[in-house]
């Protein structure tokens, strides 16, 4: 597992922002994304969660995250996407949840 990630002592135990959901993760549970995706020639990288990288691409196509929605401002914009952050930052950042639950459960 590549350990790419810079410590910084003023975070607690290393953890960094995600800069989708502005949660502290773990650098475990912090993944690679492709603002714009390799395939329509991006080579832009972010560092995001896992949960808010599993939900980026459960709701966009390539075609969308190379066109209206080619930074993370914008992602961070969207109406779906504002639903998810919101409900994500309730969440747990140590752990990675496979998007948002499809049952109504209380948490
Ligand atoms: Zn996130
Ligand atoms: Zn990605």
């Amino acid at each position: 597992m590549p350990r790419d990630v810079c410590y910084n002592p003023i975070m607690s135990e290393a953890r960094r922002q995600c800069p989708v959901c502005g949660r502290m993760v773990l650098p475990a549970n912090m993944t690679r994304h492709h603002v714009v995706p390799k395939s329509r020639g991006g080579n832009e990288i972010e560092h995001i969660c896992k949960t808010c990288h599993r939900q980026v691409h459960a709701l966009f196509g390539n075609k969308e995250l190379a066109g209206t929605l080619h930074s993370l401002p914008e992602l961070r914009a969207h109406p779906e996407m504002r639903k998810y952050i919101a409900w994500v930052r309730k969440q747990n950042p140590d752990r990675y949840y496979r998007g948002r639950p499809a049952r109504n459960r209380k948490e």
